[in-house]
């Protein structure tokens, strides 16, 4: 074992590196959470007794739904994925938010509406459904081709519906399904916005969806946009969902639109739904009981919301399994021990300073994007300081991922251990620990996927992977 892992093992923060790709935003830390003392001894005990932690299922699971309830300001984490492409597909956005219309107090409660004994279960599902179309304004339509209307600068998933707004055309080119409405909300005025959601939502659109920080040039959603897009939702009867994949705890809040400068304004509402990815732990949708949709439903019982949940949940096997679940609340416990919101305010401060004091074009006004610890720059620039970033190959912007350590947060030490000729001994010592396991750096340095060169930079910690403009632009690099 090379320096890295004493280091890891006495400092608790593990040291500073020149991968800001981070997995696509999806490592918070590069220290481990296995060792949380209150975790801890479940895994001992799952590792000779399986049965016994599986036992406390129900429970772990309760608590970890209350935790990041806690930690998310009332955002309860209602639906559990692989992956947050999963999670953001129309049609179980649809599902989830009929669940949570026909088992909300306005059914269960009403002697009209609630399910009755004696009554054919045809009956109860006819009356129960046409109370939720009437509810949401949706017809057949929304039903049978559910569709988004997306911010036009929203990276598209990697694949299904929404991967017909991608700009990249690997992406665009395997879409399916019905395809999203792109609207410009960057620029849109109230009426022409109005406008655009009332002819989409009779089309069959059911939401709204955006980023707070777009994933591809890392232009920030402004407040007063932010504000306005929630009226024009709220006029319209659409699903307000913010996809915080990227923007969860790293852009100064625990989601990116709990900031003050976004929490005043429209504070009747807030987002209806919330997608969260691994970072997290775990990929999923968040629900608020008091969103442009969901609050009209009258959840304020707290058995109420755990009863809907607990419906929801149980339509699936296991909504998450056990060692994912155990790692989740680690994650979760760690994020609060670390005020990770916080940490990620100066981690953004710190970088930045670094970028303009390298380049001091950076200076100019737009030229460094992004909220906290979402880092988008010239991709040129983070070529030339030879880090790893979460980038495209067609997109000029390149984004910088931190992780949410105070290390990070070191301007002397992102200068010398990350940037500057100093980070040769660093690249040293990760070659050593590649080459005995016989791995490679795990990104391409110029498009940000998965890298497979062998033949990868020894000096400089970097690969890259096979397509032809990767290998070409890669051995023009110039060594540290
Ligand atoms: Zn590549
Ligand atoms: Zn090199």
């Amino acid at each position: 074992m090379g320096s890295l892992a004493r280091q890891d093992a006495t400092s608790g923060d593990a040291p500073l590196d020149h991968d800001f790709h981070s997995a696509w935003g999806s490592v918070y830390t590069n220290r481990s959470t296995v060792g949380d003392g209150a975790i801890l001894p479940l895994w001992q005990q799952y590792a000779v007794d399986k049965a016994a932690v599986d036992r406390k299922y129900q429970l772990l699971l309760n608590e970890y739904t209350d935790l990041f309830t806690k930690v998310f300001g009332g955002y309860y984490p209602i639906s559990m994925h692989a992956h947050a492409t999963d999670a953001l597909m129309p049609t179980t956005i649809a599902s989830l938010i009929l669940n949570t219309a026909a088992t909300s107090p306005l059914v269960l409660d009403s002697p009209v509406l609630r399910p009755k004994a004696d009554e054919k279960p045809e009956e109860t599902g006819m009356r129960v459904r046409d109370f939720a179309l009437n509810f949401l304004g949706w017809t057949e339509t929304h039903i049978l081709a559910p569709t988004f209307i997306v911010a036009d600068n929203i990276y598209g998933a990697g694949y299904g519906p929404m991967a017909h707004a991608s700009k990249e055309w690997e992406t665009s080119a395997i879409a399916a399904g019905p395809k999203p409405v792109v609207v410009n909300m960057r620029e849109a005025d109230e009426e022409t916005l109005n406008a655009q959601f009332a002819e989409a939502k009779a089309k069959g659109c059911i939401a709204v969806v955006f980023d707070m920080v777009s994933t591809e040039d890392g232009l920030v959603f402004t407040p007063e946009k932010f504000g306005l897009v929630k009226a024009c939702c709220a006029r319209n009867r659409l699903l307000l969902i913010v996809d915080e994949t990227m923007t969860a705890m790293r852009c100064g809040a625990p989601f990116a639109f709990q900031r003050p400068e976004y929490a005043r304004q429209v504070i009747e509402y807030q987002p209806d739904l919330v997608i969260f990815g691994k970072g997290i732990g775990v990929s999923g949708i968040a629900i608020s009981f008091g969103g442009v949709m969901t609050k009209g439903l009258t959840y304020t019982k707290s058995e109420d919301i755990r009863q809907t949940i607990r419906f929801w949940r149980a339509l699936v096997s296991r909504p998450i399994r056990l060692p994912i679940l155990l790692e989740a609340l680690s994650i979760l416990r760690a994020s609060v021990e670390e005020n990770w919101p916080e940490q990620s305010e100066r981690i953004g401060e710190a970088m930045r300073e670094v970028l303009h004091e390298l380049e001091p074009s950076t200076k100019e006004p737009g030229a460094v994007q992004g909220l906290g610890a979402v880092i988008a720059i010239d991709r040129d620039i983070a070529l030339k300081y030879r880090v790893m970033c979460a980038i495209r190959r067609r997109s000029p912007w390149a984004r910088l991922l931190p992780k949410l350590s105070s290390t990070s947060a070191d301007r002397e030490g992102l200068m010398k251990h990350v940037f500057g000729k100093e980070s040769k001994g660093q690249r040293q010592a990760l070659t050593l620990e590649a080459e005995q396991a016989g791995a490679i750096p795990l990104w391409c340095f110029i498009c940000g996927i998965e890298a497979t060169s062998e033949d990868w930079c020894r000096t400089c910690y970097l690969s890259y992977c096979n397509n032809e403009v990767c290998v070409q632009a890669f051995h023009r690099h110039a060594c540290i």
